[in-house]
């Protein structure tokens, strides 16, 4: 179950914990990726790194750049000696669809820059939303230039990463007893996200590219449990915790074909006639289920008056 399944960052702590469900996809990238410390220094025992990058599918609002933001997270021990949590590793988003539109010429630099920047403030997370749009008429014309810098920038930080867990590897003989958790790591990992998986050039697919596709479907009932406990955790509802398991119960049942993007409208909607009432009692604020019944009947009517 999702419950034993938490994925857990430097000293046991959980950074897929606002990313509700998606138990698939987070299972797939923690194996891929070898998030664990333990993997990848088994790993690089047997000469190999880890790959780099990994295309997420799937429908709209179902969590693709939830979970590369959780990835990134996950890249970054916190200082040994706080028990402050990890700021994580750095995140840069990017949209494929503003790369092709940029000026001719521009487009190119900006990949470049990006890949620079994430080596420099490794570790990174580089998230390449739209990654379709990069197949755009105007991407393939002429040389399919800048088709080619991204596959040159995957390449290089591929050699970069090499050359790093070298010195790494050798520079850290000596302290062989540290916890494993503690150590840094200099990894960039691209994330490219796509709802249109057949628009992707088969060249970008090859082994050593992003050879790894993960699906990030819309959530099962028990899911869709998940992802309504995280956003109603954060709304405080009326009953207290009992009350919310209820609801979420509830409204997880009710909600087939819902994506976590739908479910979340669904919360605020409910917020939003709890606010409502603030107008008829303003000494009497609060959200409980009858909100939320009101807010999925008034969706479940318009979507059956489309
Ligand atoms: P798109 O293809 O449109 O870019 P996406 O798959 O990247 O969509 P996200 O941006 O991750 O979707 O999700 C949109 C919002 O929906 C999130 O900010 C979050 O509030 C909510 N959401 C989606 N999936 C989940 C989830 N699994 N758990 C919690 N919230 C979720």
């Amino acid at each position: 179950t999702e419950e034993e399944h938490t994925a857990h960052g430097p000293k046991g702590r959980s950074y897929f914990e606002s990313v509700g469900g998606n138990v698939e996809a987070k299972i797939a990238l923690e194996n891929a990726l070898a998030l664990d410390p333990r993997k990848r220094k088994a790993l690089s025992k047997f000469g190999l790194a880890p790959p780099v990058g990994i295309l997420l599918y799937g429908p709209p609002g179902c969590g693709k750049t939830l979970l590369a933001k959780a990835v990134a997270k996950l890249l970054k021990a916190p200082p040994s000696d706080s028990s402050a949590p990890s700021l994580g590793g750095t995140f840069i988003s990017l949209s494929s669809s503003d790369i092709v539109r940029a000026e001719i010429g521009t487009s190119e630099k900006m990949v470049a820059s990006t890949f620079e920047f994430a080596d420099k403030n490794a570790p990174a997370v580089i998230f390449l939303d739209e990654f379709q749009a990069l197949f755009t008429e105007r991407s393939r014309g002429g040389s399919g230039k800048l088709s080619t810098t991204l596959l040159q920038c995957l390449d290089d930080i591929k050699r970069w990463q090499r050359v790093d867990n070298f010195v790494q590897e050798n520079g850290n003989m000596a302290n062989e007893q540290n916890n494993i958790d503690e150590q840094p790591s200099n990894r960039v990992i691209v994330l490219a996200a796509t709802n249109t998986p057949w628009m992707i050039d088969s060249a970008f697919l090859r082994p050593g590219r992003f050879d790894r596709i993960v699906h990030v479907g819309l959530p099962k009932p028990n899911e869709r449990e998940s992802i309504l406990r995280v956003h109603i955790g954060r709304m405080k509802v009326e009953g207290g915790a009992d009350m919310m398991e209820k609801v979420c119960r509830k409204l997880a049942e009710a909600t087939e074909g819902f994506s976590g993007a739908d479910l979340e409208a669904l919360c605020r909607s409910a917020a939003v006639r709890a606010l409502m009432d603030i107008d008829e009692d303003p000494n009497h604020i609060e959200l409980t289920e009858r909100h939320f019944e009101k807010a999925l009947g008034q969706d479940v009517h318009a979507s059956s008056d489309a």
